[in-house]
């Protein structure tokens, strides 16, 4: 299993090295997609990610640096998928969602582009509550999180369980505090992908020290980590072992 990283910054104004927040899981070929920041297909393909191997994009919350590389993705599929002649691997392909809208408003400007946007596989949306979305190889779990301060639902803000090859990954997606994650926490995880775009890491690897996280790799960077990456980091490993800064590019073997 590989994980990805297409885009580690959180909704910045344009930063140098630097995209909107985006990674995917890759098991057995198939690529589970998380969030589509800015640029994110561009830089999959770079990497020579295989965009015809996408089969499931799970979108955290509305968010721009979220959504903003989404129709590029879905654009990027078909193009690849018309030189080609190669239809994605894994037929239909599913964006769990939180919101129609964002997901019609998308359509719309790919049916207006050239071509019509018009597949010989389907573009299907699913929305997304809390429980389990997909259970296949890999398994999804969402749970909604308070990021948008809502009281109540339908939700529109969540985090992910991922679970594959009896390892668990957490992506915190954005969220008010760690209590929002604490179910996902509590059975423990091998991998956490945490935002900082709103969250001092020293004090996530404080409250995480001595628990049951394996790793936490920070991604969807605010200003505070980008303004000392170095720094953050030997802060951070004073307090928790196994750290590591996201930057666009990673790739990692779990
Ligand atoms: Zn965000």
């Amino acid at each position: 299993m590989k994980l990805y990283i297409f885009g580690s910054c959180s909704g910045t104004e344009p930063v140098e090295n630097r995209h909107h927040t985006a990674f995917a899981v890759e098991l057995n070929g198939r690529i589970y997609w998380f969030d589509a920041g800015e640029n994110c297909s561009y830089t999959a393909h770079l990497m020579g990610v295989d965009l015809l191997s996408v089969s499931d994009v799970f979108i955290s919350h509305p968010h721009m640096d979220h959504v903003g590389g989404l129709g590029n993705l879905l654009w990027n599929i078909r193009k690849l998928s018309t030189m080609t002649k190669v239809l994605p691997r894994y037929g239909d392909i599913t964006l769990y969602m939180p919101n129609e809208d964002t997901f019609e408003g998308i359509m719309t400007i790919l049916k207006a582009t050239e071509g019509g946007y018009k597949t010989d596989y389907q573009t299907l949306f699913r929305r997304i509550s809390d429980g389990v979305l997909l259970d296949g190889d890999i398994r999804v779990t969402a749970l909604h999180n308070r990021h948008l301060g809502q009281e109540e639902g339908p939700w529109q803000s969540f985090s992910f369980l991922i679970e594959a090859e009896s390892k668990r990954i957490v992506y915190s997606g954005d969220v008010k505090d760690l209590d929002d994650i604490a179910p996902f926490l509590e059975n423990g995880c091998d991998l956490l992908l945490m935002e900082t775009g709103h969250h001092d890491p020293v004090t996530v690897c404080g409250r995480l020290k001595g628990g049951n996280v394996g790793r936490i790799c920070f991604l969807h960077h605010g200003r505070r980590i980008l303004s000392d990456c170095e720094g953050m980091l030997c802060a951070c490993r004073k307090i928790f072992d196994d750290v590591h800064i996201c930057n666009d590019g990673d790739v990692f073997d779990l």
